[in-house]
C-alpha cells in the first residue's frame, strides 16, 4: 500500500495547526503560552492534544503501541476523518456492507463520497468476493463491522482478511461490539496488514458511551493522518480522566459483559417461545435482531408501555425486525413481561 498515493492531495501537503501544548515538551512550571486563565485549575488548561497517559493504558490493555492508537470523540470521528483524509469528494468512493451502521454513509455523504453498498448474503453473511468486485479505481475505503450492527453476528474472520489481503485501498473494520464476542478480534493481524484500520469504542461494553470516547488502531503512518487532521483538542479533559478510572477498573467491565451475554441468551430464548416472534438473529453483540409479526406494530405498542427499541423493518434484508438492546435482567424481564401480553 502507497500510503502518500491514497491520501487526498491537499491533506498530504496540509501544514496542521500547531497548538501551544503540541510544542511544549520538558518541565513546564509556569504556563504563559496559551492564553489560558491561571484560575480554575485544573479545568483552566487545554487537555493534551495526544492523550499520552491515556494511550499508555490502553496500550498495556489492547496490547499495541501508542502510536498505533488515535483517540476521537466517538468511533464517529475516525469515521469522518478516515473519509476527510483519503476520498476526493465528487471522485471517489467508499464500499459498505449493507445493511450495516448508518453513520458510514451520513459520513460519506457529508463528505460528497459516493457509497457503494454491497448486500450480505442470507443469513448476513459476508462474501468477501462481492466486496472485492465493488471496488473501482476509485475506491479508497471499504468498511466492515463485526459483530455487524444491525444483524449482530461476526463477520468471518477470514472473509474479512481475504478482502484486507486483496484491496489496495484501507480496509476499516468497526469492532465496536467485539467484546461481547471474545478472540474474534482482528487487533492480532494489525501487525501484519498496514492497511487495516480497526475501529472499538468504550461507548458499548465499556459503559461510557456518554463521555464520546472512540478508538482507531492502526499502522503509524494512518495514525499519523487522523492526528493531523483532528481539531486539536479533541478529547476534554473529563473525558479523558473518566476514561482513565474505568480502564484501571476492568473486573468491573468483565462483570458487565459476562452478565450481559448470559441475558442475551435468556432473553432469545424467551422470545423463541413467542408467537409473534419469527426468527430471531443469533447474536455476538448486545442485542438481538428479532423478525416479528409486524414489526411497526409492535413497535408502537411497546412505546405506548414505555419501552423503546429500534424498528430496522426498512432496512435492507430486516424486514418486520426489531433490534432489541439486552438491558438489565429488570428492564428484559419488563420487555418480556410485556410481550407475553401481546
Ligand atoms: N460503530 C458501530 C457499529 C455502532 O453501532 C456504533 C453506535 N451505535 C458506533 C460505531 C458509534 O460508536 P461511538 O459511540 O464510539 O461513536
Amino acid at each position: 500500500m502507497n500510503l502518500n498515493k491514497l491520501l487526498r492531495k491537499n491533506i498530504k501537503n496540509l501544514v496542521p495547526y500547531s497548538s501551544a501544548r503540541d510544542e511544549f515538551s520538558g518541565d513546564g512550571k509556569v504556563f504563559l503560552d496559551a492564553n489560558e486563565n491561571p484560575f480554575n485549575a485544573p479545568y483552566n488548561r487545554y487537555p493534551d492534544p495526544l492523550q499520552k497517559m491515556l494511550k499508555r493504558k490502553i496500550s498495556d490493555i489492547k496490547g499495541v503501541s501508542r502510536e498505533q492508537i488515535f483517540l476521537g470523540n466517538g468511533s464517529d470521528e475516525p469515521i469522518d476523518l478516515l473519509i476527510r483524509a483519503f476520498c476526493e469528494p465528487e471522485t471517489d468512493n467508499i464500499v459498505t456492507i449493507d445493511p450495516t451502521y448508518g453513520m458510514y454513509q451520513v459520513a460519506a455523504n457529508i463528505n460528497n463520497v459516493a457509497i457503494r453498498k454491497v448486500s450480505l448474503s442470507p443469513g448476513f453473511v459476508l462474501d468477501p468476493m462481492n466486496v472485492l468486485h465493488a471496488v473501482d479505481l476509485h475506491t479508497k475505503l471499504i468498511f466492515l463491522c463485526s459483530p455487524n450492527n444491525p444483524s449482530g453476528n461476526n463477520l468471518s474472520r477470514s472473509a474479512m482478511l481475504h478482502i484486507v489481503r486483496n484491496f489496495k485501498g484501507i480496509v476499516v473494520v468497526d469492532e465496536a461490539y467485539i467484546d461481547f464476542s471474545p478472540g474474534n478480534s482482528l487487533l492480532s493481524d494489525l501487525q501484519t496488514h498496514q492497511n487495516l484500520v480497526i475501529l472499538q469504542t468504550l461507548s458499548k461494553a465499556w459503559g461510557l458511551a456518554g463521555i464520546r470516547l472512540g478508538m482507531a488502531f492502526a499502522a503509524p503512518e494512518i495514525v499519523a493522518v487522523l492526528n493531523k487532521i483532528k481539531y486539536p483538542y479533541n478529547l476534554n479533559i473529563l473525558t479523558q480522566q473518566k476514561a482513565l478510572e474505568l480502564l484501571e477498573n476492568k473486573t468491573v467491565v468483565e462483570n458487565w459483559v459476562s452478565t450481559l451475554i448470559s441475558e442475551r441468551k435468556r432473553v432469545s430464548e424467551e422470545l423463541e417461545k413467542l408467537d409473534i416472534v419469527q426468527k430471531i438473529n443469533p447474536s455476538d453483540a448486545n442485542f438481538l435482531l428479532v423478525a416479528v409479526n409486524n414489526a411497526p406494530d409492535l413497535y408502537q405498542k411497546l412505546i405506548k408501555l414505555g419501552i423503546v427499541v429500534r424498528d430496522r423493518s426498512k432496512v435492507h434484508l430486516c424486514a418486520d425486525c426489531l433490534r432489541i438492546t439486552i438491558g438489565s435482567p429488570e428492564e428484559n424481564d419488563l420487555l418480556l413481561k410485556a410481550l407475553k401480553t401481546f
